[in-house]
């Protein structure tokens, strides 16, 4: 209170006031529900979309126009009131009422914030618009280089559609076609598919993996996020939508949206991460003319898998006092189902397509004190980077299994070859099934740095702790 009365004393203070209080009165709904809302007031107010600011707008619960309307009235009458009293009060009167009550109002909120942690609307107002401006800078591409693809040669592809489903946080050994003694994925262990036993994701987490899945890297393991799948793919005449369940903003979801941001066609789910809300996305971009890759990023089998299970009625795995593992395996069902619903809705379709399922990353398992497996990540573990990489498209009619060692910095070289391009920075011709072996795959921990998976620790051999419990 006493920074409102000191903002009332001079007529510049006083439209600072206006200012204040108006930032405050917009950004409080926004403060009530923040993570998804933020990325809509992102793009509602820094981008002026009008679709996503109307979709933003309506968003919001109903209460919070009431709360806006409510500061403004307040704001008028308490402007109607204290102003005119303060016509009559002199120069030095005013610098009296000026510093007075604003050095109470510091030390009142010093005090409290010192014993509370308290932050005064004005304050927590503040960093709430600059995060939210900060959020915006890292987002915005606008900045980059134009990507600088030069394509040689283009070939007839046998396909219309190209589908790359990359999922979350799934490693290899959790499903069945990957040899876990559970039936974890009934629909891809039968489709007729190609896939590749040790597949090695290039980082520990989302944020460093995804990128460095669909970009081009320097020597380093750096991302030159301008030479991406989607630009190419682009560039190669194709259409291209990016449809993701997991969130636009934030430190874990910023990378892979900056790599969104170069499709034309981009959704984000906006309220609650669930890939099955996908769907009807799916189905637009399938309808859409012409050939086209639809990248699907999922939200799939994060740790706390339990999280994510609430909006899946299939099969689930019940494994006594294993309350983690089976919320696991009954996610990578989960994301069997979805995968199986994507082929299906392409089949539908009746258009020729190819479809890659792949995870940014895998993840650790231990044993706690009481005998129950946790699941958590570790870089130290090859577990946290060995993830599947399947290969269903509508005219592979049998299932080949192959044996070898892939990593995923090599993806972007079998994305120019699956979509029919020669470029000037990916290997011509790169079939990742018959390529030369990666003898020695490298990833990425969360310092950054490359290292060898050669010297990684081996996990908790998750097969033989499975059949325990069969
Ligand atoms: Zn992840």
């Amino acid at each position: 209170m006493g920074f409102v009365i000191a903002l009332f004393c001079f007529r510049f203070t006083r439209w600072l006031l206006i200012f204040v209080i108006c930032g405050s009165a917009l950004y409080f709904p926004v403060a009530l529900i923040s993570g998804v809302i933020s990325r809509g007031i992102l793009l509602a107010v820094l981008e002026t979309d009008t679709r996503e600011a109307v979709s933003f707008i309506t968003s919001l619960p109903i209460e919070s126009i009431f709360y806006v309307l409510a500061i403004l009235v307040s704001l008028i009458f308490v402007f109607c009131m204290i102003a005119p009293l303060f016509k009559e009060v002199r120069l030095k009167g005013r610098i009296f009422i000026f510093f007075i009550p604003l050095a109470i109002s510091s030390l009142v909120t010093v005090y409290l914030d010192k014993k509370y942690g308290y932050d005064p609307v004005i304050v927590s107002t503040a960093v709430g618009i600059k995060k939210l401006y900060r959020e915006y800078k890292i987002l915005d591409i606008s900045s980059l280089k134009e990507s600088s693809w030069v394509i040689g040669g283009k070939n007839a592809t046998e396909y219309e559609n190209y589908i790359v489903i990359i999922g979350e946080s799934v490693r290899a050994d959790a499903l069945s076609l990957y040899g876990s003694p559970f039936k974890t994925t009934p629909f891809l262990d039968k489709v007729p598919k190609r896939y590749i036993k040790n597949y090695f994701s290039p980082a520990v987490n989302t944020s460093l993996s995804v990128p460095r899945i669909l970009a081009l890297t320097d020597e380093k393991g750096r991302v030159i996020e301008e030479n991406n799948a989607i630009s190419l793919a682009r560039q190669a005449g194709y259409k291209t939508f990016w449809i993701s369940s997991q969130g636009f903003t934030g430190a874990n979801n910023r990378t892979a949206a900056r790599i969104a941001k170069f499709s034309e066609n981009i959704y984000f789910t906006k309220t609650f991460e669930s890939d099955f809300a996908l769907y009807s996305e799916i189905d637009k971009a399938l309808s859409a003319t012409g050939p086209k890759v639809i990248f699907i990023h999922m939200t799939g089998s994060h740790e706390d898998p339990c999280e994510r299970l609430s909006d899946y009625s299939g099969p689930k795995h019940n494994i006594p006092k294993q309350k983690m593992l089976s919320c696991y395996l009954t996610s990578v069902s989960k994301m069997d189902q979805f995968v199986e619903q994507v082929y299906k809705k392409a089949e539908t379709k009746g258009e020729a397509f190819s479809l890659i399922y792949t995870s940014d990353h895998g993840l650790s398992m231990k044993e706690d004190l009481t005998g129950s497996l946790v699941i958590y990540r570790d870089e130290q573990f090859r577990e946290s980077y060995i993830v599947p990489f399947i290969l269903i498209s509508s005219t592979d009619q049998e299932t080949k299994e192959y044996n070898i060692v892939r990593d995923g910095w090599h993806f972007i070289d079998f994305f120019a070859f699956w979509i029919g391009v020669t470029t000037n920075y990916t290997i011509d011709n790169y079939n990742i099934f018959e390529a030369e072996s990666t003898l020695d795959p490298q990833v990425i921990g969360y310092h950054e740095k490359k290292h060898s998976v050669l010297e990684k620790k081996i996990d908790l051999d998750l097969k033989e702790y499975l059949l325990r419990f069969q």
